[in-house]
């Protein structure tokens, strides 16, 4: 009775090969039942993911300050040294270190340094945007600003040219011999003196040294392996004690700015902050009281302070 209704309800069924349920033999649809069901839970899907995603397009993108306080962590390149973070007593301790906590603390974030093992490094890292930024006595120079983001400068430093105390002290740049100077590779040293030979020192050269920082330079320098180095006058003035032989030969030029790096391509939403931080510490005394703690009352850039050390 069943087969009879099914062949009525389908008369131009002749020849077309029909499915029966085995067990009651009843006429099975052409198509699984569940195929429709399918079909509009696909295309529900599929029209709630273009509305979603239409609506994530169409919304501002949240600004990097907002995510960092949302993760809670601001990921920041350093360098091990007397002016920047080392271990003290009570744990990490540092010019750098101090300010770069005192501007996490004011945005509610904790700090997650990492220590990129060169200088050279530290600014690729930057460059690549794998931390939120960078503070390490770094200059920002004017080539360094073609490729990076600085707050404004919160210190500003002399290179000064270090010889052995012990050989010739040279007086002028012309009197540095070729392979007696070594300096951090892609430091602002380096470009200082790039910029010093153009300027009427053709003949002036210098090592760079990618594998050593200003620390090692004046290690090396200390136990007689070389002879001439620069560094920066906040380093110098920290290394007085440790180094013996180390004095101050000349100074390269004029104070430079040191600031905290950022990525280029980052939006402007921590530079800003950081800004307004330093702004405020520099009203408010805090960073005179800093530069005083770790430096010292000696004025860094004055030359005659710090010409033998
Ligand atoms: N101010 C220097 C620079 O940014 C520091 C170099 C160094 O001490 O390694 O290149």
């Amino acid at each position: 009775m069943r087969r009879a209704d099914a062949r009525r309800q389908s008369p131009g069924a002749v020849g077309e090969t029909r499915l029966y349920d085995s067990q009651s033999g009843d006429v099975m649809p052409d198509r699984p039942p569940y195929n429709r069901v399918t079909v509009m839970l696909a295309a529900g899907l599929l029209l709630s993911g273009i509305v979603a995603l239409s609506q994530l397009l169409s919304r501002e993108p949240v600004p990097l300050l907002t995510r960092i306080q949302q993760d809670g962590v601001l990921l920041v390149a350093t360098r091990e040294g007397p002016s920047t973070y080392h271990e003290g007593a009570q744990g990490p301790d540092g010019f750098e270190y101090a300010l770069i906590a005192g501007f996490a603390k004011r945005l509610g974030v904790e700090v997650r340094f990492i220590f990129p093992p060169t200088l050279d490094d530290l600014l690729t890292t930057v460059t690549r945007g794998e931390v939120h930024m960078a503070g390490g006595g770094l200059t920002a120079t004017p080539t360094r600003r073609q490729r990076l983001r600085f707050s404004s400068p919160y210190d500003l430093v002399t290179e000064q040219l270090i010889y052995r105390r012990g050989s010739q002290r040279p007086r002028a740049l012309g009197d540095i011999a070729a392979g007696d100077l070594h300096v951090v590779g892609g430091s602002s040293h380096e470009e200082t003196l790039s910029r010093l030979r153009r300027r009427g020192y053709p003949a002036l050269s210098w090592v760079p040294r990618y594998d050593a920082g200003v620390a090692d330079l004046l290690a090396a320098l200390e136990r007689g392996e070389l002879r001439l180095t620069v560094v920066d006058s906040s380093e110098a003035s920290l290394s007085r004690r440790i180094y013996k032989h180390a004095a101050v030969a000349l100074e390269l030029g004029e104070p430079q700015p040191i600031a905290w790096a950022f990525p280029p391509h980052q939006d402007a939403s921590l530079r800003v902050a950081a800004d307004a931080y330093l702004m405020d510490i520099e009203e408010n005394g805090r960073l005179q009281r800093l530069r005083a703690r770790y430096f010292g009352h000696s004025d860094r850039l004055n030359y005659g302070a710090t010409r033998e050390f």
